[in-house]
């Protein structure tokens, strides 16, 4: 006899698949600062216990997800509270304002740097030289330039590939058909580490379609460890931002880069600083 004439049965979607999860993009620029070091210590508890709930939904271990706190935007004195609270890696999606932070925080030096936006190769040279993971990997020209002037620092780098899983041409990223064959030809660059794929999802209030751009990276990730190339780890999934990582984590994201809900809003709409965001309205057909 089936369960499912059962009146009582859950249905199946309810328990394998935490659909009630929301996106919080209406809060999107409404995040009270953070001003003292108590504040920063406050909101990534919050954020931490929420990474927490999600692992809980799906049986993860939290231990499995790192939160990269995103300070792009916000000034040096925000980012020494942030230390002061106990971060000691920073996301930052450009470069020139990521190297000029880091040259003025010389003095913590545990600090490291991830850049997690799009760059351009005449500025891998400073990338190079100060950060310790690049996260919006997107060409073999920038992977050449990274790497050249990596061995020239002798230094190297973890890597993430950034892949638009939204399909809008405004994000930045490979399509998801060009991933394989792009992957096959990282190995030829020894200074870069490959640790997984980033994405940022589509920026809509509609959890489901936010979803299913973290699926699709997760698939991805998983029908190209199969067979990648020697050296190349497809280990991590760097997905989620403030207003989703939790419907990420339950994707199954190990990075989530949140910024403004440990640091605040950002002074300026994300139009203007990160061109590739589109200003959401949930109440406006897209
Ligand atoms: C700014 C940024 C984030 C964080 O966004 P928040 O809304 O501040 O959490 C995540 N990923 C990338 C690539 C970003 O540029």
């Amino acid at each position: 006899m089936s369960s499912a004439h059962s009146p009582s049965s859950v249905r199946w979607k309810d328990i394998t698949h935490p659909t009630a999860t929301q996106t919080r993009h209406d809060q999107h620029g409404r995040y009270p600062q953070a001003a003292t070091v108590e504040d920063f210590r406050h909101n990534i508890a919050a954020v931490q216990a929420r990474i927490a709930a999600a692992c809980r939904r799906v049986g993860r271990d939290p231990a499995g997800v790192r939160l990269l706190p995103v300070s792009k935007t916000k000034p040096e004195s925000s980012l020494r509270l942030a230390y002061a609270a106990g971060c000691r890696l920073l996301g930052e999606n450009k470069v020139q304002e990521a190297y000029r932070k880091w040259e003025a925080m010389q003095d913590l030096n545990d600090l490291k740097w991830s850049v997690i936006g799009h760059l351009q190769t005449n500025k891998a040279k400073l990338v190079a030289r100060f950060a310790s993971e690049f996260q919006a990997l997107d060409s073999l020209r920038v992977a050449e330039a990274l790497d050249r002037r990596l061995q020239a620092e002798g230094r190297s780098l973890d890597v993430f590939v950034q892949v638009n899983t939204s399909g809008e041409a405004s994000k930045y990223g490979l399509v998801p058909e060009d991933v394989q064959g792009f992957m096959a030809q990282l190995p030829a660059y020894s200074a870069l580490r490959v640790r997984g794929l980033m994405t940022l999802a589509l920026f809509s209030a509609e959890a489901e379609r936010v979803r299913q751009c973290f699926i699709l990276l997760r698939n991805l990730r998983d029908k190209l460890r199969q067979n990648a190339p020697a050296g190349i780890g497809l280990d991590e999934l760097s997905m989620g931002m403030s207003g989703d990582f939790e419907i990420a984590i339950e994707e199954g994201a190990t990075v989530v880069r949140v910024g403004q809900a440990i640091f605040g809003a950002r002074p300026l709409p994300d139009s203007h600083y990160w061109p590739a965001a589109i200003d959401i309205d949930p109440e406006e057909p897209s």
